[in-house]
């Protein structure tokens, strides 16, 4: 089966590529280049040795996107393609609608022009806001801060729409933890334009000398040490999780929305000191103010992915901060 991978070409997405290939699914590629480099996709040809459709088309471009219609037969779609920075969105709001909104909204007419009605979709735990309680579950409230998780939750909210219009769509809403790690092979690994945002590409360009010391926002949160706490998730698992979520399309009467956690919340200074552990690099770091927007503690609840797609993560926090290093010393400028 033909499987299209929108924004196939970035961080998640050329993982997803390589799992999906090694299951035996053919895989295209749609993006624009704009947060990724061509690079990565001949890295996903080489180390799989299949071939792999890459369009170098905007989502938000109907005529490419009908060009692959036409020419492929398309199963099943993976919607990677999207801006993802929340500071960004803050200050472009319009450019992050527009993107996200407007892009699946052009993708998902085409697909139905073309009668293929199953979806799987990137969303985020960034949905869920501050949560009063720990480990969230998928039916907590809802509740977005910036134009970026607004962006997710609208998303989520239009597909819902469209199933209930025409219960043939197949849709899985995939809510995302904090992916980090990279592949195993240090070919591929997450490739920031400028100064990271997230933490683990911080912490890595820190121990590869490009940055001075970690800043690390907050010790005064109600966690353990004071420190900010998230779900690390590999990526590798992350991207298992969509080939399991693709398996299971059709199989449920109703769109599902999962958490892709491993369910274990690691604070700052926990993921600073597995990482110091791990690689035998020293990480400089100093207490800054807390980041605006940012919460105390989120981890996920990750029972229903166990029980809808039968899905779990497999790999430790030592894991990923053992392959993000790898990926970081092999490749110190990225893909580039
Ligand atoms: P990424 O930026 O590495 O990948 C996104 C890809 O989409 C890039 O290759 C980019 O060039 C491409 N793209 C953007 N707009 C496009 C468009 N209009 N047309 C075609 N291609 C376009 O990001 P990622 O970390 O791999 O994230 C993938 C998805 O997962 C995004 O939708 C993101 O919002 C979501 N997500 C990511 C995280 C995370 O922490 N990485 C967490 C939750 C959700
Ligand atoms: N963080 C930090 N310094 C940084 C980047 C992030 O202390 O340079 C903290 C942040 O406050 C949060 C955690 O690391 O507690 C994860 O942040 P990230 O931006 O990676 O993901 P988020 O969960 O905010 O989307």
């Amino acid at each position: 089966m033909w499987v299209l991978v929108t924004g196939g070409a970035g961080f998640i997405g050329t993982h997803t590529c390589i799992e999906l290939l090694e299951n035996g699914y053919n895989v295209i590629v749609i993006d624009n280049l704009s947060n990724s480099s061509k690079i990565s996709l001949d890295r996903v040809r080489k180390i799989t040795g299949n071939s792999i459709e890459f369009f170098h088309d905007d989502v938000r471009d109907k005529d490419a996107l009908n060009k692959i219609f036409t020419n492929y037969d398309v199963g099943a779609v993976i919607h990677f393609a999207g801006l993802k920075a929340v500071g960004e969105s803050v200050a472009k709001p319009l450019e992050y609608y527009d993107n996200n909104i407007g892009g699946t909204i052009n993708l998902c007419q085409v697909m139905d022009a073309f009668n293929v009605k199953n979806i799987v979709f990137s969303s985020s735990a960034t949905v869920y806001g501050e949560p009063d309680v720990v480990p969230i579950k998928e039916n907590f409230p809802l509740a977005v801060t910036n134009p970026y998780g607004r962006s997710k939750l609208i998303i989520e909210e239009i597909l819902h729409d469209l199933h209930v219009s025409d219960k043939d769509w197949n849709i899985a809403l995939l809510r995302y933890f904090n992916p980090i790690g990279a592949h195993e092979s240090g070919l591929f690994g997450e490739d920031p334009m400028g100064t990271p945002n997230n933490i683990m590409p911080y912490i890595t360009q820190v121990g590869i000398g490009i940055l001075d010391k970690l800043k690390i926002f907050g010790n005064d949160y109600d966690t353990i040490d004071g420190t900010g706490m998230r779900d690390y998730i590999h990526v590798v698992d992350l991207a298992k999780g969509h080939v399991a979520a693709i398996k299971a399309m059709g199989s449920f009467d109703d769109i599902i929305t999962v958490n892709l956690g491993t369910g274990s919340g690691y604070t700052v200074l926990e993921l600073v000191n597995a990482f110091e552990v791990t690689t035998g690099i020293k990480i400089p770091y100093e207490f800054v103010e807390r980041r605006p927007g940012d919460i105390a503690r989120c981890y996920a609840d990750v029972s229903l992915a166990k029980e809808l797609l039968g899905w779990a993560s497999e790999k430790t926090l030592n894991d990923m901060c053992r392959d993000s290093w790898n990926w970081q010393s092999k490749n110190p400028n990225g893909y580039e």
